[in-house]
């Protein structure tokens, strides 16, 4: 049986794999260059999420470092989820890989219920 990886977890696996330790620290030093706000998100200094540059791939800083940090990898389908719905927010305790669907479902509750503090 032949396993088909897409780009993006073809990326994810080399990176996890092979180059771990310096994916790590770069994940580290994002997050610590931001800064924490009172809903306890560390928000990058930028106008829109921020994105990293990486052995040759650019992603999303927080879907770079969710992935490092937790080890998981994703397919080109899956994206990381901000629980607290702030986009610009890179707190690893914050985001949680999900499908597309589950990313708009996370908007329309956010939208119809504003944000769920039990996830902060
Ligand atoms: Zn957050």
């Amino acid at each position: 049986m032949v396993v088909y990886e897409d780009e993006s977890e073809q990326w994810f696996r080399d990176v996890l794999e092979n180059h771990e330790e310096e994916a790590r620290q770069r994940a580290f030093s994002l997050v610590e260059e931001g800064h924490t706000d009172e809903n306890g998100c560390i928000v990058t200094p930028t106008a829109y999420p921020r994105k990293v540059i990486f052995h040759g791939r650019q992603t999303y800083a927080y879907r770079f470092i969710h992935c490092v940090l937790e080890g998981e990898i994703a397919g080109r389908d899956q994206v990381v989820r901000h629980r607290c719905h702030n986009r610009l927010c890179i707190n690893p305790a914050h985001l949680a890989l999900g499908t597309q669907a589950d990313n708009k479902r996370d908007d329309w509750e956010n939208w119809a219920g504003g944000v769920d503090f039990d996830f902060l």
